[in-house]
């Protein structure tokens, strides 16, 4: 199967030559259990053929993430899996000079929304039929996410704009793309049942007991606590050169990428002293 790295925009164009396609379901795919939920639900409903994935890298990801999604390529296909990028979470922080964090998820919104909007426009365009995106959203991950999605269903299918306000514009559903919330009332056991083993090994505890990670996604998320953060930079070599970029990017910027006190004084205080 041929694969696209797309830069510009332009995949899916691209990759049919203007050949109109049909998808049933498009599923954002982050290396995460929730979207691979959404990937292997799809796939058993609707066949690989109907359904297609869409990775949008932030040039931030674990290389066992990488990997994940290339098996995900084959797991419960063949399934065509599209990577797109809007460039890299440590760029966004330098545009916007500071990292992300409480309200302000500018990486978010140009790294995944955006890219997501823009190819599901271009797709739309192309498909001849509308389609759903499946996201994986869940009600118990957190009080704020049962919150926003309160009287939301899995079964039924909503207009971008009504999911996420603010994020998805209203013309994507005038062009028939509409989105499912599949998993919305699933809670974290039963994901990882569900997934029978097969889920991203950043889950797992490491052979010398270290604890997995709860979220995997960027590593680490910047917008995290500071406990996951320093966690990730120690995990292993990559989360280390995670933290030296980091460093960089929080030197040219003037920021702290900590913020918490304790995070300041252990991170902060022992980099000066120790060089660390
Ligand atoms: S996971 Fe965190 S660092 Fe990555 S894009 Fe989202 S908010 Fe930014």
């Amino acid at each position: 199967m041929r694969r696209v790295r797309c830069t510009d925009g332009l995949c899916v164009n691209r990759f049919y030559g203007g050949r109109a396609v049909t998808v049933k379901v498009l599923v954002p795919i982050s290396g995460g259990k929730d979207s691979q939920a959404c990937l292997k639900l799809a796939v058993q409903k609707h066949g690989a053929d109907n359904v297609r994935g869409l990775f949008c890298d932030t040039q931030f990801e674990h290389p066992l993430t990488y990997q994940h999604v290339e098996k995900l390529r084959t797991l419960y296909g063949p399934l065509q899996i599209d990577t797109v990028t809007g460039g890299s979470v440590l760029e966004k922080c330098e545009k916007y000079g500071r990292f992300p964090g409480g309200g302000a998820r500018f990486c978010t919104e140009e790294l995944k929304i955006w890219v997501t909007r823009d190819y599901c426009a271009r797709l739309a365009a192309y498909n001849g039929a509308n389609f759903e995106v499946w996201y994986g959203m869940r009600s118990d991950e957190s009080p704020e996410r049962n919150k926003r999605y309160a009287g939301k269903v899995c079964d039924e299918l909503y207009a971008p704009h009504e999911v996420l306000p603010g994020k998805y514009p209203k013309y994507l559903a005038r062009m028939g793309v509409l989105f499912r919330l599949a998993i919305l009332h699933w809670t974290t056991p039963e994901v990882f049942d569900f997934l029978e083993g097969q889920h991203n090994p950043l889950y797992n505890p490491r052979e010398d007991g270290e604890e997995g990670f709860d979220r995997v996604g960027c590593f680490p998320c910047a917008a995290s606590g500071d406990a996951n953060k320093e966690k990730a930079f120690k995990y292993d070599d990559f989360g280390r050169q995670q933290a030296a970029k980091v460093a960089i990017v929080s030197a040219k910027i003037g920021k702290s990428i900590w913020t918490s006190k304790g995070g300041k004084a252990r991170n902060e205080v022992c980099a000066l002293v120790c060089g660390d």
